[in-house]
């Protein structure tokens, strides 16, 4: 039984997946790292945390590089894509660094290994860091081009025995259509994996959803704007869809 288990018996989760995009963390400039949103989302990862909940973390890359961006402008796929994977490194410094500033033990572990920055990934290792209540950020997605971090997450996911994956976006859950620009659109309250592949519901990409569905591995999505979200529905509240 790990520490968080034995001292929180009122979350509905003891150890999860929180998986958001570069973009959660340039705020509204576009571009690159805005050090107020990387704070805002820290505190939020700290009150799940304070639950005694083990929190592991995927941050994407967007708000630097994108592989297939690089690649439509000609650049050679493969470079294209460690440079995205290089991207996502910076951000998980950079959520490492507001995280501890916050007092929140953590650890930056990146599928590709750069000594100097950060760990390298060895799963029992980062299983020791968690039950140890140290935020696990992974790094440099799955390490493999032609991959997303979304996959990198579920695979961490599964690797780690997360019970969910939460992925934060600026809705509070999978609607039918796009909330954004369709007033009528109706949010689900829970959806099959098989239907959000089946309708190509903007969830996550299909090998994560499908590497997801092969585990069991349920997926919560859920607003990262929305102050308390997170911590909330671990105790049970709020709204969100869930695909399972
Ligand atoms: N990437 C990759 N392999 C992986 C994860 C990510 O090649 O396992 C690259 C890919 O080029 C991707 C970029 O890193 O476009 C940034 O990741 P992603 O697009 O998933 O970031 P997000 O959209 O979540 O910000």
């Amino acid at each position: 039984m790990t520490e968080a288990s034995s001292s929180d018996k009122t979350t509905r989760y003891k150890r999860v997946m929180l998986k958001i995009s570069g973009e959660a963390l340039m705020g509204d400039q576009g571009y690159g790292l805005h050090p107020p949103t990387v704070e805002r989302v820290a505190r939020e990862v700290k009150k799940v945390h304070d639950l005694g909940v083990e929190v592991c973390m995927v941050i994407g890359g967007g708000n630097v590089f994108r592989g297939l961006q690089g690649s439509a402008q000609g650049m050679e796929r493969t470079t294209a894509d460690y440079m995205g994977m290089l991207a996502t490194v910076m951000n998980a410094l950079a959520m490492q660094a507001a995280l501890e500033a916050l007092g929140v033990y953590t650890r930056v572990i990146s599928a590709i290994p750069m000594d100097q920055i950060c760990e390298p990934y060895i799963r029992r290792r980062a299983v020791r860091h968690l039950e140890k209540q140290r935020v696990c950020i992974f790094a440099a997605g799955t390490g493999n081009p032609y991959f997303t971090t979304d996959t990198a997450a579920t695979l961490r996911a599964n690797e780690m025995q997360c019970q969910a994956i939460f992925k934060g976006t600026k809705v509070d859950g999978v609607y039918d259509s796009d909330p954004e620009t369709n007033p009528d659109a109706v949010r689900y309250d829970r959806v099959s994996y098989d239907e959000v592949l089946q309708k190509n519901l903007k969830v996550m990409d299909a090998s994560a959803i499908a590497l997801a569905r092969d585990n069991r591995l349920p997926i919560i999505v859920f607003s990262l704007d929305e102050p308390g979200g997170f911590e909330g529905i671990l105790r049970g509240e709020g709204t969100y869809t869930i695909v399972e």
